[in-house]
């Protein structure tokens, strides 16, 4: 038995005739960027999330860049974030030359502790880049209040959470601007890279679409410093292609979260937060023999991901930050416990029960 931790293959055999035509619909238009493809994801994906304006761009680091750059924060300005994330959500803020400034994590969610946020606000303190982990919200209602009691301004780093809701509203819908990723591994993946923002803000639009096309609107009048950060026509052709089916794969992936939740003995998995739905990007269990059962699970063939290994604030590109070890126990203790399992909609019953019983039937050290 071979169980990879994803299957884009198996994916593309399911839709090929639908994407084969919207790609070649592309090349037979001979129109790659700009065109009425990337007008149509945007519109489709606006309506998706409930929200009056999508741009797409590059990727989703430029989007959160691109988003920094829209709302003025650079040097000097103090950004608010989570010490467990994908690095990205930090390299954006340190490109535009503002600093991190890290708040624990929940033991339970793994998402930014809102508790701590008010510690770390002070008058450098600009703006808040939360994280919706693996898919699951983050307490977003409680940050965006935060925000507005000190007039501070809220990106949603969406890139894992493409369809998840909170009080049945969308990631990333709730502060000033949410951004996505299209990474092919996403649970919206393009073709190669890509990335969107969303926003209900039409002047944070219209900056966001002038900094992402030269800094212009009209063709070689540049407004702005601009830079070139757009969502190709092939990226989104299939984009707009899958967009129908997110959310079948998401209600096959939350199916299968709940058979490893009920299936999984004793295990402790990412706690969700209350009247949420997660699009389970990840799914993340604990345990204190991870290296152990990761190596079992290779041995049967199953492969498994740490999501992720090192928090942030002790990545080696941050050091200059001046945090040690013990800054962040929670983020750092649950990096040494967390194993991130297959999760797909193309993931087979017998698979899903087959890695079940490879868990519950490992001894590690115990
Ligand atoms: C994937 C991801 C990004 C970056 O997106 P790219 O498209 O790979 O640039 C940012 N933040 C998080 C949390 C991500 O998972």
């Amino acid at each position: 038995m071979k169980i990879p931790f994803l299957d884009l293959k198996s994916q593309y055999d399911q839709i090929s005739e639908e994407i084969n035509d919207a790609v070649n619909n592309v090349i037979k238009r001979q129109s790659f960027v700009l065109g009425e493809a990337l007008d149509r994801f945007e519109t489709g994906f606006a309506k998706f999330l409930g929200v009056r304006y999508v741009c797409g761009v590059n990727s989703g680091t430029d989007g959160l860049i691109l988003s920094l750059k829209a709302l003025g924060i650079g040097r000097g300005d103090e950004v608010i974030t989570t010490a467990l994330s994908f690095i990205a959500t930090t390299l954006a803020i340190t490109e535009v030359g503002a600093t991190p400034v890290f708040v624990d994590i929940d033991p339970n969610t793994y998402q930014i502790d809102v508790n701590e946020i008010e510690n770390k606000i002070n008058k450098k303190t600009k703006a808040m880049v939360p994280v919706h982990l693996y898919g699951a919200p983050c307490e977003i209602e409680k940050i965006v209040k935060i925000a507005n009691k000190y007039g501070l301004k809220v990106i949603e780093d969406a890139c894992q959470a493409h369809g998840t809701s909170y009080h049945n509203k969308k990631a990333g819908t709730f502060g000033d601007i949410g951004v996505f990723s299209f990474y092919p591994g996403k649970n919206l993946g393009a073709y190669g890279d890509g990335g969107a923002i969303c926003t209900n803000d039409s002047s944070i639009y219209e900056r966001i679409m002038m900094i992402r096309n030269y800094g212009q609107t009209i063709k070689y009048h540049h407004e702005t410093l601009g830079t070139n950060s757009r969502l190709d026509e092939v990226q989104a052709a299939v984009l707009s292609v899958k967009l129908r089916y997110l959310n079948q794969w998401n209600s096959t992936r939350r199916k299968i979260a709940n058979k490893y939740n009920r299936g999984l003995m004793g295990c402790k998995t990412q706690a969700i937060n209350a009247e949420s739905e997660s699009c389970y990007h990840i799914f993340v269990m604990e345990t204190e023999f991870r290296d152990e059962l990761a190596c079992y699970l290779d041995g049967k063939g199953i492969q498994t991901l740490i999501h992720y290994p090192i928090p942030i604030h002790l990545q080696n590109c941050y050091k200059y930050l001046g945090y040690k070890e013990s800054s962040f126990p929670n983020a750092e203790k649950v990096t040494k416990k967390i194993l991130s399992l297959p999760i797909y909609s193309e993931l087979k019953v017998p698979n899903i029960e087959y890695i079940i019983d490879s868990i519950n039937g490992f001894n590690g050290s115990r």
